[in-house]
């Protein structure tokens, strides 16, 4: 449904974007991540049509956006960082006025103006302000008339810009939601630098950083990539200094290092084994043998936060990348 191929931008002598490559298929709601300045709102400026690329090329629903400019864009419903509202129009002059903009057809759409106006309005939830003036909305309300125009037209593709930016955490909640229930008929590119944003709304992500594009997976394959399964944590009930020999003299465990008592008797453990090693039926005949039970195993998860640091600042980053 996207394509983007050896996408290049430089504005002047400055670099923007440096030779982005991605697919996104239909339906899918893919996260666009990367700390400000990384080169987000330049791919989607150029995906939409706003920016010409300095190389490269973009596809929407099999339409060159340089190319044919108009007809990729009736595929595309964009919500800009500052969505373009008419402040002083009220939620239905707005969206009328947008929906002459776009050029839409009734016919084509199969629904009057005012039907699909209204349901529009019923997919964000503004149905009941929708005879308010847009100026007199609370900020998550003005984000929806954002989502709004962005749907009118009936896109099958949504290129949203940092859309939760500003809102407080329950107009984030809702917003996400509103964002979910879009993505089962639609294909999804939403940027934010918000880590949880993605693992909350996203099944896939691409992460950026100074304009070039350092992972492509789903954000729990990212996660279990990079700690492998040879980060655990372990709780082991019996005396300390003896568990750590016993973990430590289990074939393939690099380091044992005891973290906290968690219980009386008690203590957690993380342990590092060999990377290619699943050392975990090893640990628990060990551990049997010598009578100290396990009252919990886990692999060591990275939050999104620490996958995020660990690719923009290492080299993993190619072996993250997927092809
Ligand atoms: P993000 O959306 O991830 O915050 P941007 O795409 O806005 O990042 O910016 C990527 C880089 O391109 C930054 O270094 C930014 O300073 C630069 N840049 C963006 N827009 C312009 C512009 N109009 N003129 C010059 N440099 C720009």
């Amino acid at each position: 449904m996207i394509e983007v191929s050896g996408l290049t931008k430089t504005y002047g002598n400055k670099r923007g974007i440096t030779d982005i490559s991605f697919t996104i298929n239909e339906g899918e709601i893919v996260g666009f991540l990367g700390p400000n300045g990384a080169g987000k709102s330049t791919t989607m400026n150029v995906i939409t049509g706003y920016l010409s690329a300095t190389a490269g090329a973009a596809r929407v629903a099999d339409i060159d956006i340089l190319e044919n400019p108009l007809e990729a864009k009736k595929h595309i419903g964009y919500l800009p960082q500052d969505p373009p509202l008419y402040l002083d129009m009220t939620v239905d002059e707005y969206l009328n006025f947008i929906y002459d903009v776009k050029g839409v057809k009734s016919k084509k759409l199969g629904e009057s103006r005012k039907e699909h106006i209204a349901r529009v309005c019923d997919m964000v939830g503004i149905t009941h302000v929708q005879s308010r003036v847009i100026n007199n909305l609370s900020g998550g309300y003005k984000q929806r008339c954002g989502l709004a125009q962005a749907l009118i037209g009936d896109p099958d593709v949504l290129i949203l810009d940092e859309p939760t930016v500003g809102l407080d955490p329950k107009q984030i909640i809702e917003i996400r939601n509103v964002i979910k229930s879009l993505g089962k008929n639609r294909t999804i590119i939403l940027s934010t630098h918000i880590l949880q944003e993605v693992s909350a709304v996203c099944e896939r992500v691409l992460v950026i950083n100074n304009g070039t594009l350092v992972a492509d997976d789903t954000p729990t394959h990212l996660s279990a990539m990079l700690t492998g399964e040879h980060k655990l944590e372990y709780r082991i009930a019996g005396p300390r200094e003896k568990i750590v020999q016993v973990l430590r003299s289990v074939d393939g465990v690099k380091m044992v290092t005891p973290t906290i008592q968690a219980e009386p008797g008690a203590y957690e453990y993380l342990v590092e084994s060999d990377e290619h090693l699943d050392v975990r039926k090893l640990i628990f005949q060990t551990l049997s043998k010598a009578g100290y039970p396990v009252l919990m195993l886990k692999n060591q998860d990275l939050s999104l936060e620490d996958v995020f640091i660990q690719l923009t600042t290492n080299d993993k980053k190619s072996s993250a990348k997927r092809g």
